[in-house]
């Protein structure tokens, strides 16, 4: 990714670093070849001057690291049932969505974001089109198809049609094909392993949210042959035995995590393995799932799921783990643009802290993504990602919601995004 040669000095507002600093009012950061060389107190910057810098007003605003999305899903082009994510498009119209859902994630913020999978593998060559400037958007880790087990949540194609599921996902029967397939996803390119140990709400007759739609042994295998090629493994886990499969064999993250008994907690804990809990998606789906025709079994399973998983992840932050967010944007009812929703909510209905809401947008993204030391905080010698917000964000995070509050989305030290970019 090019960086900008251009010294950057950003004044005039307060700064929260995400690294467990008191936020520093009249803060200050420079910015020297895409790397953070300077933060803290204006009174303390050092004064030497930087030949033709760009000065960024903050406006007595915020200036935060950039966000991090931790479940993203660049080729969901906000539809309205599950099986448009399969074939109602072509791959080619899908990548041309993707791209432009990436740009989207950019303008509202996000900086960088891990892939919850893709149709096909369109996300693996995003990142690549996004990292040599092609295109704009978030710095992407891939993950390309998704793992679940014959006749799980996500194979929903009649064997009789024989069109199968090949774009969305890889299905498995046993151990020996899950091997096979984090195999082929080796080949592909990708860096996370999403598969699919439970159901979910969405899938209420045969795959519902207490229902396994893989096996222990199959988990097993694709840990095993992830690890080995050095991938990192994640998935799709709400009941509980699917959480604690997933935990016993070895996931190096949980997506949602909603039903959590006392022994999946303690393991949870006593591993350290972060969750992605994407509450906001639940929520979405409770207040707009009836414009769009969802069954009210559905919708009642999503409160249902709400619930637990407002319990569990308020748990977890209590009892000292780790949760990234982002979650399932890009259904009709929680379309692109809406992620920082996810933040709000935290902080209005789980209860956490501002602060705590922001570490884990940017701080908790970058450890699970594995990319702590050069993102994911405001430091000397990280890269530099950086968020600057109109107005008081630590005394009203939905600010962010809005990219009109985004005065400038900073990737690499360039202004990607943001009101100082385009006024309009
Ligand atoms: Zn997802």
């Amino acid at each position: 990714m090019i960086h900008n040669s251009t010294p950057t000095i950003i004044r005039n507002g307060t700064i929260f670093a995400s690294d467990g600093s008191d936020p520093y009012p009249e803060g200050e950061l420079h910015i020297v070849d895409g790397k953070i060389t300077y933060v803290g107190p204006t009174s303390n910057a050092p004064t030497e001057p930087f030949n033709n810098s760009l000065v960024i007003d903050a406006q007595g605003g915020t200036i935060l690291p950039g966000l991090i999305e931790a479940h993203f899903h660049a080729t969901y082009f906000n539809v309205a049932t599950l099986q448009d994510l399969d074939i109602k498009y072509p791959v080619e119209y899908v990548t041309l969505l993707a791209a432009q859902n990436a740009a989207c994630a950019l303008e509202h913020g996000y900086t960088s974001a891990r892939s919850g999978g893709s149709l096909f593998n369109i996300d693996v060559w995003l990142k690549k089109a996004i990292a040599e400037e092609v295109v704009r958007g978030p710095r992407l880790t891939a993950s390309g198809r998704e793992i679940c087990g014959v006749g799980g949540l996500m194979d929903w194609n009649p064997d009789y049609r024989k069109i199968g599921m090949d774009g969305l996902v890889l299905l498995v029967n046993g151990p020996s094909e899950a091997t096979g397939a984090v195999r082929k996803l080796v080949k592909d390119g990708v860096e996370w392993i999403k598969t699919y140990p439970t159901g979910d709400a969405a899938s209420p007759d045969v795959n519902d949210h207490h229902s396994l739609c893989m096996t222990f042994e199959e988990m097993d295998a694709v840990v095993r042959t992830a690890h080995n090629h050095g991938l990192k493994v994640t998935g799709h886990c709400r009941a509980t035995q699917g959480i604690k499969n997933a935990l016993l064999a070895g996931f190096d993250s949980i997506e949602h995590g909603t039903f959590m008994d006392d022994e999946t907690m303690h393991l949870l804990l006593e591993r350290d393995v972060p969750v992605v809990p994407a509450l906001y998606f639940e929520k979405a789906s409770i207040l707009h799932g009836p414009d769009f025709d969802m069954p009210q079994q559905v919708i009642d399973g999503h409160q249902e799921t709400l619930d637990a998983g407002t319990i569990s992840a308020q748990r977890i932050i209590r009892e000292g783990g780790r949760l990234g967010l982002g979650g399932d944007y890009g259904f009709a009812w929680n379309p692109h643009g809406d992620y920082a929703k996810e933040l709000t909510f935290f902080v209005e209905h789980v209860g956490l802290t501002v602060e705590q809401t922001l570490i884990c947008a940017t701080r908790t993204g970058a450890e699970i993504i594995g990319v702590q030391d050069t993102l994911g905080t405001l430091e000397t010698g990280k890269l530099a990602d950086v968020l600057v917000v109109a107005g008081d964000v630590l005394n009203n995070i939905s600010l962010i919601e809005d990219k009109k509050h985004l005065l400038a989305v900073i990737q690499n030290g360039i202004i990607k995004a943001g009101t100082l970019l385009n006024p309009n």
